[in-house]
């Protein structure tokens, strides 16, 4: 009897010739969250089995495991000879010691002698007869023992599930550039994105001097966490300072931000075209602050040429996106403080809604072009 973890992955939307291309993803994703730790990776039809660890190892495999998009629910158990009397062995293992329970069993080999109902029945009364202190409770289980017994001559079992982090295997669905501050936002934007199967790339504005080094730190660890759910991810650092200080000396000053957000864009759309990258995201949220209203969002939007734009958190309540940074680990170090560009030099009063020939207006003041070109040329990378 071996002590096994069980993954379960939602197979509901693999279809046909995908179906090898999501799952050698989503082994590849596994394999590299469990790097350094001693396990070995078998496959099953529909399962994925996690054999071979230290015990004393349990909770880092499953903690990491927990970031791997994929998977449906997770659990500790044991793998058996598909043998009524091991199956039992196993069961005892993972039946409580006292209370109510339920036998539900899982039969892939449809040759095994008992079917479903029988192996439950089965299990269930020896497990009685052996233990006077449980009783069976169908309906409302304290327990449960769960035997899966598959095609292969073995049975897992085990008597509780924890939930995973659901969604695809990153690498599934192309690559994604977010754009990440500081906040608390992008981040949880980057997560829900990679949760659909993309993977990450970030680029992050900083307007050193004025942004402290620290500010820079702060969105490396953020990179960091989210790295953990992305599979790993490349961090473009690229400063502004310039352009703000030329909208500062030549622009109508309540335009800085509205202006900013149209560098910021372009530059993250020609990064992204040269990353292999097929969409920019962002953190914005419908109206959350002044410059994210449906106008502001215009005027940014219009200069990016050919990439779609997401923006997962449109929808979402502050509350909401607190509480998601707050389950993925990111909330902690988001709300250190420090200084984003965008409040360099902010003006007392932006312009909220944007009107489009205004904005052109203030642009035909500066050189964007050559704005645009110097700030890439200080791009930092750092692979996370
Ligand atoms: P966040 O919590 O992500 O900072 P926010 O509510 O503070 O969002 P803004 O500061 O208006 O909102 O930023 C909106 C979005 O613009 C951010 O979510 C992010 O995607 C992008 N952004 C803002 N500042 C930067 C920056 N310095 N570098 C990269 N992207 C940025
Ligand atoms: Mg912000």
């Amino acid at each position: 009897m071996e002590k096994v973890i069980i993954i379960r992955y939602c197979e509901l939307h693999l279809k046909g010739k995908n179906r090898g291309f999501f799952e050698r993803q989503f082994a590849i994703n596994m394999e590299r969250a469990l790097k350094g730790v001693k396990h070995e990776i078998r496959r099953q039809s529909g399962r994925y089995l996690i054999e071979s660890f230290d015990e004393d190892e349990v909770d880092t495999i499953v903690a990491r495991l927990k970031r791997v998009f994929g998977i449906h629910t997770l659990a500790l158990g044991y793998k058996v000879e598909s043998d009524m009397d091991k199956i039992y062995r196993a069961a005892k293992l993972v039946s409580p010691e006292s209370g109510t329970f339920k036998v539900e069993t899982h039969r892939a080999n449809k040759s095994f002698p008992l079917n479903s109902m029988q192996i439950s029945a089965e299990i269930g009364g020896r497990l009685l007869d052996d233990n006077k202190n449980l009783s069976v409770d169908v309906h409302n289980p304290g327990h449960m023992v769960y035997i899966d017994v598959r095609e292969n001559g073995t049975a897992n079992v085990f008597g509780s599930f924890i939930k995973g982090a659901g969604g695809m295997p990153v690498g599934s669905a192309g690559k994604g550039m977010l754009l990440i501050s500081g906040g608390i936002d992008s981040p949880v934007a980057g997560h829900m994105i990679a949760k659909r199967g993309m993977s990450i790339d970030c680029v992050h504005f900083h307007s050193y001097p004025y942004t402290n080094m620290q500010a820079k730190e702060k969105v490396i660890d953020l990179a960091k966490i989210l790295s953990q759910y992305a599979c790993g991810t490349t961090m473009f650092i690229i400063k502004v300072t310039h352009i703000q200080e030329e909208i500062h000396k030549k622009c109508n000053g309540d335009y800085m931000v509205t202006l900013l957000r149209r560098f910021m864009m372009r530059i993250a759309e020609r990064l992204a075209l040269k990353d292999n990258a097929q969409c920019i995201i962002t953190g914005e949220s419908l109206g959350q602050v002044a410059s994210q209203t449906i106008e502001g969002m215009t005027s940014s939007n219009s200069v990016i040429e050919k990439l779609p734009v997401l923006r997962p958190l449109c929808g979402f309540d502050k509350n909401e996106i607190i509480e998601r940074s707050k389950e993925i680990g990111t909330y902690d170090i988001s709300i250190q403080p420090y200084e984003d560009c965008c409040t360099v030099f902010l003006p007392k009063h932006p312009v909220t809604k944007p009107k489009m020939e205004d904005v052109l207006k203030e642009e035909e003041k500066l050189n964007v072009e050559e704005l645009i070109e110097e700030a890439m040329r200080t791009v930092e990378v750092v692979k996370i």
